[in-house]
């Protein structure tokens, strides 16, 4: 199951979440070992996953691009997790930022609203405010987002790649035209554990 992306911090439950083709407005599953298949696109957003082990597994899958970020939608989806889980041990929380425009390909104008907005928001380390346009490091400001959230810094892994340039693997919005502006998906299916008789 997926739903209707639309650049917010909304999450829901997979498990409760209308299936294919009905989607809700939102950008973030949660979902628990043995749930749906679950699958968001990304053009140069970036894709988080954040799991937690233990007795109550559960993963979420977060659509994170400027706006997202802007709103923390990674606060919003522990939120969700914890309100459905119970709290969380740091040991036990592990996450992904995957590939995303980054380095000197990720710009936004100074004068633009949101990106006022975020000079008040996001951390110095993510944004660096220039003449006319402010670099953007959106997975430096989401690394801190899930550090806030409990999940140890040791446990965080922050993809290299750009999807923007230096590739072809990637779809990019910035480097779309009109007429061709595909998307990834990424999708994740979580089975329940198998029991192993050495435990
Ligand atoms: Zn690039």
């Amino acid at each position: 199951m997926t739903c209707s992306q639309v650049h917010g911090a909304r999450v829901i439950e997979a498990e409760t979440a209308p299936s294919w083709p009905l989607r809700e407005p939102a950008d973030g599953l949660l979902v628990s070992p043995g749930g749906p298949v679950i699958g968001l696109r990304y053009g140069d957003c970036a894709p988080v996953i954040v799991l937690a082990l233990g007795d109550d597994s559960w993963l979420l899958l977060l659509h994170s691009g400027f706006k997202g970020t802007l709103a923390n939608i990674v606060a919003s989806g522990m939120a969700a997790a914890r309100e459905k889980h119970g709290p969380t041990v740091p040991r036990d929380l592990y996450a992904w930022v995957g590939p995303c425009i980054s380095g000197t390909c990720y710009t936004r104008r100074m004068d633009d609203p949101s990106t006022i907005e975020a000079m008040k928001r996001f951390s110095h380390e993510a944004i660096t405010p220039g003449k006319e346009f402010a670099h953007i490091d959106l997975k430096r400001q989401i690394a801190l987002q899930l550090a806030e959230c409990g999940v140890p810094e040791k446990h965080i892994w922050l993809e290299s790649q750009c999807t923007c340039c230096g590739t072809d693997l990637f779809c990019s919005h910035r480097r779309s035209t009109p007429d061709d502006d595909p998307r990834m998906l990424l999708t994740v299916r979580s089975r329940i554990p198998q029991s192993s008789p050495n435990r």
